[in-house]
């Protein structure tokens, strides 16, 4: 199954992709994990995002196609995989198409803004591995290291206040109109994030049924 997780920064893409790769045994893709992966390695394509990022401005969309069409094109996508904050616009999704990508679902996981500023702040991830936490809803079990690989928990510097009601404002405008582009196309499910995070899995793996 060829999937897209759609939904505002913080809406928990990040933890919903989780769940179906472990369901559905598909690879889930971040396109926020690679770069951040780039960055920490000191690649040119980091550097290059760097910039946009720490701005909570998208990264330019011919950088972000590459990134996915080399990912795409690895064996362990062969049987299906979730795409997880890719594509964020129009010309991203225009350019899947394409690339012959046949998508089976679209999963929009709905949070209201107000919600969005205060889940965010408190938000974690692993230095090391990016593996995603959070203090009220996922905490790790032990304070400020990683389950997975004992790394540093830090706070994204996107995740600060002040930047996330630019990638809200830059959600609204750039992202959101994704979801018109796939209901058209008659493969958009809604699903409304609720207060606990297993109840939301419900929803995402029963909107993959039908
Ligand atoms: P995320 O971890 O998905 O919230 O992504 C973090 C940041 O990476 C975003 O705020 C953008 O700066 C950049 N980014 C990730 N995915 C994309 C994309 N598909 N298009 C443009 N920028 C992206």
């Amino acid at each position: 199954m060829k999937l897209i997780l759609l939904g505002a920064p913080g809406a928990g893409k990040g933890t919903q992709a989780e769940v179906i790769c472990k369901a559905l045994n598909i690879p889930a893709i971040s396109t926020g994990n690679i770069i951040r992966e780039a960055l920490a390695q000191g690649t040119e394509m980091g550097l290059k995002a760097k910039s946009f990022m720490d701005a909570g401005q998208l990264v330019p969309d011919d950088v972000v196609i590459g990134i996915i069409k080399e990912r795409l094109a690895k064996d362990d996508c062969a049987n299906g995989f979730i795409l997880d904050g890719f594509p964020r616009t129009i010309p991203q999704a225009e350019a899947l198409d394409a690339m012959g990508v046949i998508i089976d679902r679209v999963i929009d996981i709905e949070v209201p803004d107000e919600k969005i500023a205060a889940r965010m702040s408190g938000r974690r991830v692993c230095k090391d591995c990016g593996s995603s936490y959070h203090l009220e809803y996922k905490a790790p079990k032990a304070e400020g290291i990683c389950d997975a690989c004992d790394g540093e928990l830090i706070q994204r510097k996107d995740d600060a206040p002040e930047t996330v009601l630019d990638r809200l404002a830059v959600y609204h405008k750039q992202t959101e109109p994704l979801k018109d582009f796939y209901s058209k196309k008659g493969i958009l499910r809604i699903v409304e994030g609720q207060e606990e995070i297993a109840d939301t899995s419900a929803l995402t793996l029963k909107a993959l049924e039908d």
